[in-house]
């Protein structure tokens, strides 16, 4: 099955409102000639406004880097996907491991944002991925399936298709060490059979992307394996000329 490659750019707590927009500016004639991949920019809750109209008319879309699960309420300092929604929202990352490591999340809460996500029509992007200690262990496969069984509880097969994975080895985040494409093929095959476990045939349709140190250097031969249906990026995409660079060669 012919799955469109998605690439997604996690700005995480970098660049201002202005920062933002000149990013966007710049990237916007660098990659207008793209079709076959979706362009996403995940830019901080202060700069998403500014980020959409900048955005506004082109092939790039943009996408939250959290959501709470509730619509609205008592949570401070929380934004809801139908707040998001409205200030033309796309897609919301769900689960990074950053939020995991320093913010608590767990894979209930993840299960509960992606179901607030799919209310609201927010295309979820939901990371999944091993520490160091866990691969040296052994224990990836067993994590992995830990995250999916928990983040995608109660998910049928028919809402699974419209559901981006991101599979982010922990190890790789920003520390320059990418997965082989041999090995990060290995991982999203496996990823893919648990879909398939759970999910049957609507399991094909579901795009598993890699994040890691994923660069240009590297985007090609990441995105040519079977099941790596694109990347999330986080260095990569604070400059324009990297981050276009990076596309193209992952759809050459
Ligand atoms: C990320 O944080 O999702 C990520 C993949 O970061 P980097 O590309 O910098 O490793």
């Amino acid at each position: 099955m012919a799955r469109k490659v998605i690439i997604a750019g996690n700005w995480k707590m970098n660049k201002t409102a202005s920062e933002g927009k000149a990013l966007v500016e710049e990237l916007k004639p660098l990659v207008s000639e793209v079709t076959e991949a979706e362009i996403v920019v995940c830019p901080t809750f202060t700069t998403i406004s500014t980020v959409v109209e900048a955005a506004a008319g082109s092939n790039i879309k943009v996408g939250s880097q959290n959501i709470h699960w509730a619509e609205s309420g008592a949570f401070t300092g929380e934004i809801s996907a139908v707040m998001l929604k409205e200030a033309g929202v796309e897609y919301a990352i769900i689960g990074h491991s950053e939020r995991r490591q320093y913010f608590g999340e767990t894979d209930v809460t993840v299960n509960q944002r992606l179901k607030a996500a799919l209310a609201a029509n927010l295309i979820p992007i939901v990371c999944i991925g091993e520490t160091l200690e866990e691969r040296e262990g052994g224990k990836t496969e067993k994590v992995l399936f830990t995250q999916l069984e928990g983040g995608l509880a109660d998910i049928t097969a028919e809402q699974i298709g419209g559901i981006v994975i991101a599979y982010e080895p922990v190890w790789a985040i920003g520390t320059g060490k990418t997965a082989t494409p041999e090995m990060a093929e290995e991982t999203h095959n496996y990823i893919r059979c648990q879909l398939k476990d759970m999910f049957g045939d609507a399991a094909e349709a579901v795009r598993i992307q890699y994040g890691g140190s994923m660069k240009p250097e590297n985007s090609a031969e990441l995105v040519a394996q079977k099941n790596i249906d694109g990347g999330l990026i986080g260095g990569a995409s604070l400059k324009a000329e990297s981050f276009a660079d990076l596309i193209k060669n992952a759809i050459a």
